[in-house]
């Protein structure tokens, strides 16, 4: 378990941030679910629960959802369901359980970049822009593609558009870590196709999805498939192998294609 020397209750998001970059040993707390597994010794822990950041709120043109809404909100809520489909729900309904999914937050997942992460798979099919305190608003594929440092993840912000989405995984066993996930979405004649846990980061895959008109055949699928193997490399872990990992992926994405399309 890690530990904590003293607590703050951040009363602004100004305040934490002071607080963050006053000590390389302070911390932001999320849901604490990942924390915990550690034993680091940190010197304050700054909790934004007070700051209004659980939400998940309407602004007309886009949905955001603030970094400490927890995974079961993203699971059961009708605006993220009416407006995006099953994609996210069903990216978060495997991981461990219902208490574990009540603590588990949006920040904590997005900011932590795991490569295992279904959460992240599936914002990236939706054109999901990132909000930090101090870096300002960027695209999440940008975001995933650095390492985590000391800003304050505040929110995500997802444009509303059109769009139909499916999500795929492998587990070994339920409740498990992916041993591979994909995500698609399709709007207008535009898909986006996502696959995380190959084993590295949640990647977009433009140039296989680029091959898909808006109603596919199973050539054009078979072709899709097959180039999104070269263009994103797979490779091998505990969980399984490169050359299993890229037979999933065919499967996984012709089921994600022939679920949008039925
Ligand atoms: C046993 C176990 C199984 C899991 N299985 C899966 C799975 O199958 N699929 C999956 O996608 N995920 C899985 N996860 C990850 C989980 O869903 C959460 O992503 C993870 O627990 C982090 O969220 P948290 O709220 O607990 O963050 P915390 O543990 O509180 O924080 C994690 C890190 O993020 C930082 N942080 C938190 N919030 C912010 C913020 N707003 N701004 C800046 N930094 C912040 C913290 O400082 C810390 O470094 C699993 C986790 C565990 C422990």
């Amino acid at each position: 378990m890690f530990e904590l020397k003293d607590f703050c209750a951040a009363r602004s998001l100004d305040q934490a941030d002071e607080l963050l970059h006053r000590d390389k040993k302070n911390v932001i707390l999320g849901g604490l679910l990942w924390m915990r597994m550690g034993t680091r010794q940190y010197n304050t822990g700054i909790d934004l629960a007070g700051l209004g950041l659980d939400r998940i709120t309407d602004t007309g043109d886009h949905i955001e959802i603030g970094a400490m809404t927890c995974l079961r909100q993203v699971e059961t809520s009708a605006l993220l369901e009416d407006n995006f489909g099953p994609v996210l729900r069903d990216s978060v309904s495997h991981i461990v359980g219902v208490q574990f999914r009540n603590m588990a937050t949006v920040g904590g997942s997005v900011f932590s970049r795991f490569s295992f992460s279904d959460v992240v798979t599936a914002l990236m099919v939706l054109d999901t822009r990132v909000h930090l305190h101090r870096g300002g608003i960027i695209p999440l594929s940008d975001f995933m593609a650095t390492s985590p440092g000391r800003d304050i993840l505040v929110k995500l912000a997802i444009p509303k558009h059109k769009v139909d989405t499916a999500y795929m995984s492998h587990r070994k066993s339920a409740t498990d870590f992916p041993v591979l996930a994909a995500a698609l979405s399709r709007s207008g004649n535009t898909w986006k196709i996502a696959l995380g846990a190959r084993p590295s980061r949640a990647k977009l895959a433009p140039e296989a999805a680029a091959l898909l008109p808006a109603t596919p055949g199973p050539a054009q699928i078979d072709t899709t498939c097959t180039t999104l193997i070269r263009e994103l490399g797979f490779g091998s872990n505990q969980r399984g192998s490169k050359a299993y990992r890229e037979h999933l992926a065919k499967v996984l994405v012709k089921r994600g294609i022939q679920a949008i399309c039925r």
